[in-house]
């Protein structure tokens, strides 16, 4: 064990690179090693020889305190790190936590969106309070559950329901643990994005990241590139055509022969010296019923807490999806899969989760979601990026993802939980539904609740799932 409370962040990278060229122990490595020394070496290999992986042996924990939610998705936007941010479910919000834009300060904006910030969060609280007296009074208590018990079952559900009005400019805590080389990345991200908050955590982290190991977050620079694809790319997206018929949930594209691919696989894996052509041919001789058969012995000693094989990566499938930016915060968590999203806009509406509409808040809930709604439309026609800050988590979001059958079964398993909020519940039902269609002998063994659908969600926790 390399120790980091003996040796620097540095000095631990080179002496795990030192490994391919040295045949001395790891512990000699390390005490030949000086910081200067383990400088010289990263320059040498990881900058002039573009052995840059050396730089993942180099891990930091950053702990980011009071970051809007909005400049989190583009912290947590790298696939390679690890993450923990304060919860809109376990957790409350005050009244005054939320980000002002510097882009905003001192212009014709900042009081109508200070204004429209202090709406939505005393809408929050005073819904959070109707909420849970509603809920309270109309909600039968478990047999055997105690007072206290109960009280916190009221208001966890009571706090699912008021999320739906945080501002993605709600500030939260999130710490995050990424090694050198994906750092050095994100915080180019961050320097080239057009959110000056996002910049500012950039050079943060940046600074923070040079004190730790300077020689390998040295390049992380604004990158010209990203800036101008961003760019140039968005004047071209504009010309497309909106086909829209109004869908919220498409499947796009998937393998066709999914289920054989991961067979054949599988097959070619355990068979010893079959090449994956034979194995694929004789996959295609089964008939449904023996290939029913094969995926039952393969699934049948599957334990509660054991993955599919890495086989089952081989059937992927791309959906186009639009959820509520609540979902959206926990579906973007999800690592193993291509994510594209769109902007948050005010553009496709909003949710109405029904416990609001049962309470009789429905008027005081429409007046901040839609004031919040204007607002963003009037500050995007002046910065579009800006204008997302204002739109609370109930605003809806458009969605591109590839997802294979290994993380569809994760995916679903999580988040169609019984514990899981009802938003992101509606979505991995209707992956897990699409799935059954697309690939029945396999999506059977998906562990979704029973009895339930996405409709049978959305008409049990929604009144409307898009008001514009
Ligand atoms: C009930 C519930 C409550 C939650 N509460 C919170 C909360 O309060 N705050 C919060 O921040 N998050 C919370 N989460 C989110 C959760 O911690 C996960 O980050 C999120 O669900 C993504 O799933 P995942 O990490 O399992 O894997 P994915 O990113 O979907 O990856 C799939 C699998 O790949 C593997 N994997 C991926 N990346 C790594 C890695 N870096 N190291 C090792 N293995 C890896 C794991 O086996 C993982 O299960 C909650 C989730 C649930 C279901």
């Amino acid at each position: 064990m390399l120790s980091p409370q003996d040796l620097s962040p540095e000095t631990i990278a080179v002496t795990f690179a030192k490994t391919s060229r040295s045949p001395k122990p790891f512990d000699e490595i390390a005490a030949e090693l000086t910081d200067e020394r383990s400088a010289q070496f990263h320059e040498k290999w990881v900058v002039g020889y573009g052995h840059a992986s050396v730089a993942e042996h180099t891990v930091l924990h950053l702990a980011l305190e009071y970051v809007s939610r909005l400049a989190i998705e583009t912290i947590e936007g790298n696939r390679l790190a690890s993450y923990t941010e304060k919860s809109t479910r376990y957790q409350t919000w005050d009244g005054t936590d939320f980000h002002v834009p510097k882009e905003v300060r001192g212009t014709q904006f900042e009081s109508p969106y200070i204004d429209t910030c202090n709406l939505l969060f005393d809408t929050y609280a005073s819904l959070a309070a109707k909420t849970s007296a509603y809920l309270h009074e109309t909600t039968a208590r478990e047999d055997g559950e105690s007072e206290t018990a109960f009280a916190r079952r009221i208001k966890s559900d009571a706090t699912d329901v008021c999320r739906f009005l945080l501002p993605a400019a709600s500030l939260a805590n999130v710490g995050m643990t990424i090694n050198a080389r994906a750092l050095e990345y994100a915080i180019c991200k961050m320097l080239s994005h057009p959110l000056i908050e996002v910049r500012e955590i950039g050079e943060t982290l940046r600074e923070v990241g040079m004190r730790e190991a300077p020689t390998l977050i040295k390049y992380a620079n604004c990158n010209d590139y990203m800036v101008a694809t961003r760019n140039k790319m968005h004047d071209e997206g504009v010309k497309v055509q909106n086909r829209d018929d109004g869908a919220d949930f498409t499947l796009i594209d998937y393998d066709q022969a999914g289920e054989e691919a991961v067979l054949a696989a599988i097959l070619f894996r355990f068979g010893s010296g079959r090449d994956y052509h034979s194995c694929l041919e004789y996959v295609r001789t089964l008939s449904g019923a023996q290939r029913q058969e094969l995926f039952e012995t393969l699934m049948s000693d599957r334990g509660k807490y054991d993955q599919p094989l890495r086989e089952f990566e081989y059937a992927q499938m791309t959906f186009d999806v639009v959820m509520d930016q609540g979902a959206y915060f926990e579906f973007k968590r999800h690592r193993m899969m291509t994510q594209t999203v769109q902007p948050l806009t005010a553009d496709l509406g909003f949710a109405l989760p029904k416990v609001i509409m049962d309470c009789g808040c429905e008027k005081e809930y429409l007046q901040a979601m839609r004031q919040a709604g204007e607002l963003s439309a009037e500050l995007a026609e002046w910065n579009p990026d800006v204008a997302s800050y204002i739109l609370p988590n109930g605003y809806n979001r458009r969605v591109l993802f590839t997802m294979n059958l290994r993380e569809a079964f994760h995916f679903c398993r999580l988040r169609a939980a019984k514990n899981a909020h009802f938003s992101i519940r509606r979505v991995a039902y209707r992956v897990a539904e699409a799935i059954n269609q697309i690939y029945p002998l396999l999506g059977k063994y998906l562990e979704v609740p029973p009895n339930e659908t996405h409709q049978g969600i959305t008409d049990k926790y929604f009144s409307k799932t898009k008001i514009n």
